[in-house]
C-alpha cells in the first residue's frame, strides 16, 4: 500500500493507495467516525458491487453504515440530487464534526464534498473512489459541484476531504471504456510535468487498462502524487499551478459540449482528443517538434483512446467549437489561456493564444 501526503496548512489529509483497503475501512478511517452510524453516500453500481465489504468492516467494528443510494450518472450532480443529499444528512443528524462517506466515481464525490461544504457550513468527508478517473483525479485536490442547466462543474466549492482510500480492487468491475477515460488523466500528468513517468505510461499502459495489480497500483500511487505536488502548491487554482492540470481540457470540453456531454464521448476521451490537439497546436506555434506531437498522439491511441476528431463525425466547423470555449471557466477577461507545451513533461500556460486562429487550426482537424 501507498499512503501519499496532500500538504496543505491546516488541512492535510493521507491519500491510501492499495488493494482491498474497502475491508479496511473502518479501521483506516477511525479518526473519523465518532458515532455509531456512519453516513454512506453510494454510487448505485459501486454500492452494489463493492458495498458488502465497506459493509461488512463497520460492521465488524460495532458500528452502522446508514446508506444514500445515488442513481449512476452525471445526472446526479444536480440541485436536486443536492437538496435530496442534504435534506437527508440533516435528517441523519450529521454534525460539523462528523465525517459522510462517499463510495463511487467523481459523481459521488464531486456531490457528497459539495453538500458537505454547505451542511451546517462544512462538515467532514472521506472519499472512497472506485473509478480511475476518481482514484487519479476527482477524489483529490478539494473541488467539489453540481451542474446547472448552464454548464457543468459551475456551482460549487474548494473544500478538501479528511482522508481518500483508494481501493485499487474496486476497478476490477469497471467497465474497459471507463479504465480508458480514466487513464487520460494518468498519462495527461506525465505529458505536463514529468517525462520519465510520460514513458513508464508508454511502456505500461496497457497493463494498467487491463487491470493488472502492479501496474494500476503504480499508476494511482504516481498519479496521485503528482497532484497533490500541484494541488499543495496552488490549493485554489490562482498562481497558474493548478491551472496545468487542464492540460487537453479546453479542447476537450470544448468536444464535449459538441457532443451534448453524452455517452458518445466520455470526459476522459474528450481529454485524450484534447490532450493530442494541445500537442498539435504546440507544434503549430513552434514550441514542440511535430515529431513529439506525434509521440504524445500514438502513446494515447496505443491505449485504445481516440486521437482524432474526425471519428466524431462533428458536423460543425472550428468557429463553432471556439464558441464552446469561450464559456471556459479558465475565461479571464476576455482571454482564454491555453495550456500547451514546451516539451513532453512540461507544460506552460501561454497567455497569447489567438482563438481565431484556433479556429482555423481546428478547421484543418475537422476535414
Ligand atoms: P462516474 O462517477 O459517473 O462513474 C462512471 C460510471 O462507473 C458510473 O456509471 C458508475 O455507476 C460506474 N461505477 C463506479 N464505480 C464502479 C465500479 N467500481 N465498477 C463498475 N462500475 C462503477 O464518473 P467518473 O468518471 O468517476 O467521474 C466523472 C465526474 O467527476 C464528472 O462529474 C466530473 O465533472 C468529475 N470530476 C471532478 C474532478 C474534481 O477535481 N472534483 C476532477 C475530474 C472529474
Ligand atoms: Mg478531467
Amino acid at each position: 500500500m501507498a499512503v501519499i501526503n496532500v500538504e496543505l496548512a491546516g488541512r492535510s489529509y493521507q491519500v491510501h493507495v492499495g488493494q482491498d483497503l474497502l475491508s479496511n475501512a473502518a479501521s483506516l478511517s477511525h479518526r473519523f467516525i465518532r458515532k455509531t452510524i456512519v453516513p454512506i453516500v453510494a454510487d448505485s453500481n459501486a454500492r452494489e458491487l463493492h458495498g458488502d465489504r465497506l459493509a461488512a468492516s463497520f460492521d465488524a467494528a460495532g458500528k452502522t453504515p446508514v446508506w444514500f443510494d445515488v442513481a449512476s450518472g452525471e445526472g446526479s450532480k444536480s440541485w436536486d440530487g443536492l437538496q435530496a443529499l442534504t435534506e437527508w444528512m440533516l435528517a441523519q443528524g450529521v454534525e460539523r464534526g462528523d465525517h459522510v462517506f462517499a463510495l463511487g466515481g467523481g459523481v459521488v464525490g464531486d456531490l457528497t464534498g459539495f453538500a458537505c461544504s454547505i451542511l451546517k457550513r462544512g462538515c467532514g468527508f472521506v472519499q472512497l473512489p472506485t473509478t480511475l478517473l476518481s482514484q487519479v483525479d476527482s477524489s483529490v485536490g478539494g473541488k467539489t459541484a453540481i451542474n446547472t442547466s448552464a454548464g457543468k462543474n459551475l456551482i460549487g466549492a474548494f473544500h478538501q476531504p479528511s482522508l481518500v482510500l483508494a481501493d485499487t480492487d474496486t476497478l476490477k468491475t469497471l467497465p474497459v471504456r471507463e479504465m480508458q477515460a480514466g487513464y487520460a488523466e494518468v498519462i495527461k500528468y506525465g505529458i505536463l510535468g514529468d517525462l520519465e513517468f510520460f514513458e513508464w505510461c508508454e511502456a505500461n499502459g496497457n497493463e494498467v487498462i487491463a487491470h493488472d495489480d502492479i501496474a494500476v497500483a503504480e499508476a494511482v500511487a504516481r498519479s496521485v502524487a503528482a497532484k497533490a505536488r500541484i494541488v499543495a502548491a496552488d490549493e485554489r487554482e490562482t498562481s497558474g499551478v493548478r491551472a496545468l492540470l487542464n492540460l487537453g481540457h479546453t479542447f476537450g470540453h470544448a468536444l464535449e459540449a459538441e457532443t451534448g456531454f453524452s455517452n458518445r464521448l466520455l470526459h476522459g476521451e474528450g481529454v485524450a482528443l484534447g490532450m493530442v490537439l494541445a500537442a498539435q497546436y504546440s507544434a503549430r506555434r513552434g514550441y514542440i517538434s511535430a515529431t513529439d506531437a506525434d509521440r504524445v498522439k500514438s502513446a494515447i491511441a496505443g491505449s485504445g483512446l481516440p486521437t482524432e476528431i474526425t471519428s466524431l463525425n462533428l458536423k460543425c466547423d472550428g468557429a463553432k467549437l471556439v464558441d464552446h470555449m469561450r464559456h471556459d471557466k479558465k475565461m479571464d477577461a476576455g482571454t482564454l489561456p491555453f495550456i500547451l507545451l514546451r516539451s513532453i513533461g512540461a507544460a506552460f500556460l501561454d497567455h497569447e493564444v489567438s482563438l481565431d486562429d484556433v479556429a482555423l487550426f481546428l478547421n484543418d482537424r475537422l476535414l
